[in-house]
């Protein structure tokens, strides 16, 4: 189903995005949960990570990769977390699968 983030990859509605590709964008959140906090978002439409298939395998390593471009880009990539929220009780708000990058902080272990 779509969500906001399908409306952002069809420029239906404004993001900060700092980097695209032909499979995957990456934008600042907009609600930062550190000084760092940017969304990588594969332009498939895949709800939640237990929904990927064995055909996406290729995709969620590109998303990885593009992670750490981001993180280098930004010039946070010696210290900074990927999180993926997989459901609603795990802190899933957007049903669009999506890595976050976190850094600029000190993190917490284990994660809240
Ligand atoms: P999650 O709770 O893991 O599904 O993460 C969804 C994230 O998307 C949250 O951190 C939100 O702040 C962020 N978010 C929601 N709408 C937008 C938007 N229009 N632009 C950028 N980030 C957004």
């Amino acid at each position: 189903m779509a969500t906001i983030f399908s409306r952002i990859i069809q420029r239906e509605i404004p993001a900060n995005i700092l980097y695209e590709d032909e499979s995957c964008l990456a934008l600042r959140d907009v609600n930062p949960q550190a000084p760092t906090h940017v969304l990588v978002i594969p332009k498939k439409e895949i709800a939640t990570l237990v929904d990927a298939t064995p055909e996406d395998q290729a995709l969620l390593g590109h998303l990885m990769l593009a992670a750490a471009r981001v993180a280098r880009q930004l010039g946070v990539s010696d210290a900074f977390r990927i999180v993926v929220n997989n459901g609603a009780d795990a802190g899933q708000s957007v049903f669009h699968l999506h890595l976050h990058i976190l850094a600029g902080r000190k993190f917490r272990w284990p994660p809240g």
